[in-house]
Order: structure tokens, then C-alpha cells, then sequence
């Protein structure tokens, strides 16, 4: 399960922006995830849930954000939006779809106390 890996490093880079602010309490944090970055959001937080434990975010809410996915055809601007559609090549003109969207997974803000 990669979510917890990804929870945990959440959280390290949560306690390492706690400590720049001489702080040693996570309150909340914000997290942006993109609906084609293979990341389950139940399994993030259940995650979450279970590395916060013994950490300074051991009280910290995670909010998370999805990111609608988006890919965009540089040569004749075709955008495609539903990902049940997926496929890497432009229905017009046939050339490589870019994605622009939807496969991130970004810290957003952190609010410590
Ligand atoms: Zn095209």
C-alpha cells in the first residue's frame, strides 16, 4: 500500500516546516491530489490516520483536494476531461495528448500552531 508511504512522508515534511517555525504542533494539513495520480484518497487518509501517530501531527486534520485530471492536444488545442476516455493520442489530429492536470500530489498549505 503506497499511501502509507505517502502519508508518511506528508507528515515528514509537515514536522520539518513545524520546526522552521520553532513549532511542535501540526494543526492542519492541505493536500492537492490528482484524480489520475493512481492515489486512493479513503486509503490516504485511513493512512494518515495511522502514521500520525507519535508525531507533533498527531492531532492534524488532512484535507484533501482532488484535482480533476485534464489533457490538452498541443498542435490543434483538443481538451479531454473524462478519463474514461483516456487514450494518449489527440481523436483529431492524432498527436501526443499532454496532461496538464490530474497527476499531481502537492502539499497545499500546512498550519501549525
Ligand atoms: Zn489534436
Amino acid at each position: 500500500m503506497h499511501e502509507l508511504a505517502i502519508a508518511q512522508s506528508i507528515i515528514e515534511i509537515a514536522e520539518k516546516e513545524a520546526k522552521n517555525h520553532n513549532s511542535s504542533t501540526i494543526k492542519k494539513i492541505k493536500v492537492q491530489i490528482g484524480e489520475f495520480s493512481g492515489v486512493v484518497k479513503e486509503a490516504l487518509e485511513f493512512s494518515f490516520e495511522i502514521a500520525k501517530n507519535g508525531t507533533p501531527a498527531e492531532n492534524a486534520q488532512l484535507e484533501i483536494e482532488i484535482v480533476k485530471f485534464k489533457a490538452i492536444c498541443k498542435t490543434c488545442n483538443f481538451t479531454l476531461e473524462k478519463i474514461d476516455d483516456f487514450n494518449l493520442f489527440c481523436p483529431n489530429c492524432e498527436n501526443v495528448l499532454e496532461i496538464i492536470s490530474g497527476r499531481e500530489m502537492r502539499i497545499e498549505y500546512i498550519e501549525i500552531e
